[in-house]
């Protein structure tokens, strides 16, 4: 990354933590770039790239105030692959940029790039550290669907098209552990805080 401020992606599969860890550092005065946020902006009404979309999948694809369908989008690119592969290569690039102009107004010691899909995809390539959020498969479908109101089966399907835990983890430089309750998990948070401020205050040091 070019920057010179420290930026820590903040990975973890549905519903490891990853939201409730954000808002402590966010509480903590750390700037979050939201990946899941940012690639809803780049397709609301008036972007170029819904525009894109609307000419690709035709005007049923929006709803009738303009806004994407996503319910209908999700369900074609779910079923064809290749109708996936062309929605990534069109927003892929465009969320990137996003996200990096986003990062690049923050104004905290270090900052914070949250992605469900931060290893799945090149966004990992905008990091200098890898934050992993970390809790057993049983606590992340519990949690997951006592949140969304899915069922076990549909957490499921969705942690299948994510990274293993294992994996996951073998990429990380940090790992929360969030088995416990939220006190565990803010004791981490500020120990990693505290590393992230020093790491960052080294860089700013030897870029001067
Ligand atoms: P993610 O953003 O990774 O999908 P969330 O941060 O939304 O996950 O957490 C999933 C659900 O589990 C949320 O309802 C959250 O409040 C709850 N949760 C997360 N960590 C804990 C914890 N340590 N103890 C109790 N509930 C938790």
């Amino acid at each position: 990354m070019e920057t010179t401020k420290l930026i820590v992606g903040l990975t973890g599969g549905i519903g490891s933590g990853k939201s409730v860890v954000c808002s402590r550092f966010a509480n903590l005065g750390i700037f979050v770039v939201d990946a899941d946020i940012v690639a809803r902006q780049v397709v609301e009404p008036g972007c170029a790239a819904l525009q894109q979309i609307q000419s690709h999948f035709g005007k049923d694809i929006l709803e009738q105030n303009g806004a994407l369908n996503r319910s209908k989008l999700r369900d074609i690119i779910f079923s064809q692959p290749t109708e996936k592969e062309w929605l990534e290569s069109l927003l892929h690039p465009i969320i990137n940029l996003e996200i990096r102009r986003q990062l690049s107004q923050a104004e905290s010691a270090y900052t914070i790039l949250a992605s469900p899909l931060l290893l799945e995809t090149k966004q990992f390539q905008l990091v200098d550290r890898i934050l992993v959020i970390d809790t057993s498969e049983q606590l992340q479908i519990e949690r997951a669907s006592n949140r969304d109101g899915k069922n076990e089966a549909q957490i499921i399907s969705i942690m299948r098209t994510q990274l293993s835990r294992q994996d996951r983890c073998a990429r990380a430089n940090d790992i929360i552990q969030n088995h416990g309750d939220i006190s565990e998990l803010d004791e981490q948070v500020e120990k990693l805080h505290q590393l992230y401020l020093e790491l960052a205050d080294s860089m700013k040091q030897s870029k001067q």
